[in-house]
């Protein structure tokens, strides 16, 4: 087992043999259920090139990742639809909760809003600017400024003004590991404020010279993640990828704003899937999968970074047929005999869930 990293989770090291992957042995954490194997340092920036995205190679990467374009438009704009729903109703919630504190201290009252108008919404703003500026305004506003806040008010208020702010702009979501683009190209089209960070140059210019995207050339580390503060970090099937999984959700913490979203995805180890499949687990896909974590395994290390999961679903994605049996036949390693042979049915996309593909998505604390 030597070259085996410690565990990101229990942060020790303490495994046991699992499964030989066409001679590479893999190995499963004692304390938390990980596995992982003795991957070579490597230079992501490097073995992202261009060949990863459009491989002759079966054993690395994407046959052609661009023909997924069009199948994977239905899953990312789910995702970013989700995003937007769940961020509006914890904004509507702490305009909720802030407006009953301090209706609850005698120092607020909410007056009625015009029909139609959201409760949430109205609140936030209304709140919002009754504590931004105390002084001119209703006699509420004063009783406000001369209380002495408690640590909950104030918590409540400076939240409110993040809420109010948000409402009145674009959410912004910071999208790691963006590839292309073509979730950032969904999100943009939800309304958000989307920008990207892409450790392929081949695909960060991509997203930026053809979808005309912001993306920066960078790893998911704190460095290359920027200093704005985002409302939404996504990181679609990254996390298995990145050498120091608990760096990279700290990154993600520290640039996601309090009560902000973190969604992600990757492969379940311990979905039923994955055990029926044993050795032959299509995402035991070496050398690019560095992790394979458990749901479990993966909650507890968000929560132990700064975040509180929130939902876990096993999404449905949509996939070209051809891709489909790439992987068949990448998994099985048949050659590419059958995909090479589809023609215009392989473009055909399918919607698959095999169970086996977590997403999680957690509130910044
Ligand atoms: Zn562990």
């Amino acid at each position: 087992m030597s070259g085996v990293h410690p565990c990101p989770i229990c942060q020790r090291y303490d495994y046991r043999p699992l499964h030989v992957v066409r001679g590479t042995a893999i190995v499963c954490c004692r304390g938390c259920g990980l596995a992982t194997w003795a991957w070579p340092t490597f230079e992501p920036r490097e073995f992202y090139d261009a060949s990863y995205w459009r491989s002759a190679d079966i054993g690395k990467g994407y046959a052609d990742y661009f023909a997924l374009a069009d199948a994977l438009r239905a899953t990312n704009a789910a995702r970013a639809r989700l995003l937007r729903r769940l961020l509006a109703r914890e904004v509507r919630s702490i305009a909720g909760a802030a407006g009953s504190l301090l209706e609850a201290r005698g120092s607020f009252s909410a007056t009625p809003l015009p029909p139609g108008k959201d409760l949430g919404e109205g609140r936030a703003l209304r709140c919002g600017r009754l504590v931004e500026t105390p002084a001119p305004m209703d006699p509420g506003s004063e009783m406000i400024a001369r209380s002495p806040a408690t640590p909950q008010v104030e918590e409540h208020s400076r939240r409110l003004e993040t809420s109010a702010t948000v409402r009145e702009q674009a959410f912004r979501v910071l999208d790691v590991g963006c590839g292309p683009g073509y979730f950032l190209q969904a999100a943009v089209g939800a309304g958000f404020a989307a920008r990207g960070v892409e450790a392929s140059e081949f695909a960060a210019r991509f997203a930026r010279e053809q979808l005309g995207l912001e993306v920066r050339h960078g790893l998911a580390r704190r460095e290359d993640l920027g200093d704005e503060p985002c409302d939404a970090v996504t990181m679609w099937d990254v996390i298995e990828h990145v050498p120091d999984p608990r760096a990279s959700l700290s990154a993600a913490a520290a640039v996601t704003r309090p009560g902000g979203l973190l969604a992600l995805s990757t492969g379940d180890r311990s979905s039923l899937v994955a055990r029926l499949s044993g050795r032959h687990w299509h995402l035991y896909n070496l050398p690019e999968h560095l992790w394979f974590f458990t749901s479990s395994g993966l909650r507890r290390l968000l929560r132990e970074v700064g975040f509180a999961p929130i939902r876990v679903a096993y999404e449905v994605c949509w996939y070209p047929l051809r891709y489909l049996v790439e992987r068949l036949e990448a998994s099985l390693r048949l050659g590419r005999g059958l995909s090479g042979r589809l023609g215009s049915l392989g473009r055909a996309a399918l919607p698959v869930t095999l169970g086996d593909i977590v997403t999680i998505v957690a509130r910044r604390a």
